[in-house]
């Protein structure tokens, strides 16, 4: 199978940290190959869920097992508890195969949404067959050329929905994952902690967030998934003005950060990146998608309108790829991603799209995972949170471990260990508004920090991050 050839000719996609400091690292080259031979691997999934015992024991004896601590031992107890209930009612142990598929395409086709059918004389009895029309470069619904004015009259008409709120944009942080259960139990585990993370980031900052599990659009299942859903919320809440995309495996690693928003006043597309790896080296890495905000206007319409068409899957997407990796460097062989996609974009209509594009890399609204994790304890001597760049990464993001799927770039020992290390190295920050903290970076256990007080008021206001912000912004 092309795994092997992916996973040799991969290399590209794990940016050293060298090439450019913690970059646009972006294992892709075997993990989107996973994602291509997703079907092919079923029967290997069934295998691995019918055989649930042998993966704890696994888990039990290698994944956590080589950490050689105590609180490693704890970790791996905990985490085999907390699998043990999923995989006693996942459905996907009883009937896999019906969940691990993707759901078949319904009756209507995504065309449809665009052009109602009209009523027919005599309606056929057979469910028609979605009507392919292959010259037809696909779209993610009805052309919208007005949006700026329809919001702006929406806005107008909806003073209790303002788009800003006490002086601030109001942003909607979006974040999703597959419809089913992960492929291992461990993913789950994962996923929840890393939506934990952003609730309680979000909480602390005022923004809303919503958990997207559904393909909007059949066509654009997977990594591509985020497209639609993005232009869906937008159009759904006129109020919001920027929708903040992060991906499942990325994790906020400063509370305390927030957004430069004045920064981006005359922006619409904010990404981390590299102009240089991006316009010199046209790199496939030279951008990350895993975390971007888009403004809520005509503009990204028109953006998530010309960025779209590579993304259905089949022949489609697979010739697109091919496109992609003969113009990008770095980029294996592979169907085409949203990330290879956009930086084509871009690349391709600089002047059309750069002017409204900030390509941020003052702090990391992307920060490589694998340069970072190993320095949590240095980071914790030496600085403190609300500095978002390497001193204190405001996100960490696990690009290429794919914690829910089968294939990933890197050990999966060493992923999740190392998002363990990220979520508690977070979670101190939010806990230490409670009075407690992590026994260590590898340890769910707590311990108190500070004794309790019959005046607690005066620890409010000495720990609460919605204060404490404002004093260590950088
Ligand atoms: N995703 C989703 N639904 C899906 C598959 C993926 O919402 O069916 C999201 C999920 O948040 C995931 C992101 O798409 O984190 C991109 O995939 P991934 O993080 O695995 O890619 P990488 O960052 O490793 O390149
Ligand atoms: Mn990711």
């Amino acid at each position: 199978m092309g795994q092997d050839a992916l996973r040799t000719s991969g290399s590209g996609g794990g940016l050293s940290t060298t090439a450019a400091p913690n970059g646009g690292g972006r294992g892709r080259g075997l993990l989107r190959g996973g994602w291509q031979v997703q079907n092919t691997s079923i029967n290997i999934k069934i295998m691995i869920l019918c055989g649930f015992v042998t993966i704890l024991v696994l888990l039990a004896t290698v994944s956590i097992g080589n950490l050689g601590s105590s609180n490693a031992d704890a970790v791996n107890q905990n985490l085999i508890k907390a699998t043990e209930p999923i995989l006693a009612e996942s459905p996907s142990v009883s009937v896999p195969t019906d969940l691990e598929e993707p759901p078949k395409p319904e009756v209507n086709p995504p065309i449809a949404l665009e052009e109602p059918p009209k009523p027919e004389a005599n309606p056929p009895t057979v469910s028609p067959k979605p009507e392919v029309k292959p010259n037809v470069t696909y779209t993610l619904g009805p052309k919208i050329t007005d949006w700026d004015s329809q919001r702006k009259v929406w806005l107008n008409q909806n003073p209790g929905f303002p788009s800003i709120v006490n002086g601030k944009a109001r942003i909607l942080l979006l974040t999703g994952s597959p419809p089913g259960p992960c492929d291992k139990p461990i993913g789950d585990y994962y996923l929840l902690k890393s939506v934990k993370n952003k609730i309680d980031y979000c909480r602390l900052h005022g923004i809303e967030i919503v958990y997207n599990m559904a393909h909007l659009d059949e066509e654009l299942s997977g990594y591509w998934t985020k497209l639609p859903m993005i232009r869906r919320l937008m159009l759904s809440h006129p109020e919001v003005e920027w929708i903040w995309w992060m991906d499942s495996d990325a994790l906020f690693t400063d509370i305390l950060f927030e957004i430069p928003l004045s920064r981006y006043e005359k922006h619409n597309l904010v990404i981390h990146g590299y102009p240089d790896l991006l316009f010199n080296q046209k790199s496939w890495v030279a951008l990350n998608t895993g975390v971007f905000l888009l403004r809520n206007c005509q503009w990204s319409l028109d953006l998530l309108d010309a960025w779209a068409p590579m993304g259905p899957k089949g022949p489609v997407r697979d010739e697109a790829g091919k496109v992609l990796t003969a113009y990008l460097k770095g980029r294996p062989a592979f169907e085409a991603d949203d990330q290879s996609a956009l930086i084509y974009l871009l690349l391709s209509q600089k002047d059309k799209w750069m002017e409204k594009v900030y390509v941020e890399n003052q702090y990391y609204l992307h920060g490589f995972w694998e340069g970072l994790v190993d320095k949590y304890e240095e980071m914790i001597e030496k600085y403190h949170p609300g500095l978002g760049d390497e001193r204190w990464p405001f996100v960490t993001h696990f690009v290429g471990c794919k914690p829910c799927g089968s294939y990933a770039d890197y050990a999966e020992e060493r992923c999740f260990k190392s998002m363990e290390r990220a979520f508690n190295f977070a979670d101190n920050q939010v806990l230490k508004l409670y009075g407690f903290s992590h026994m260590g970076l590898l340890s769910p256990k707590v311990k108190r920090i500070r004794n309790e007080t019959v005046s607690p008021l005066e620890f409010v206001d000495k720990f609460d991050i919605r204060r404490t912000h404002e004093e260590t912004k950088p």
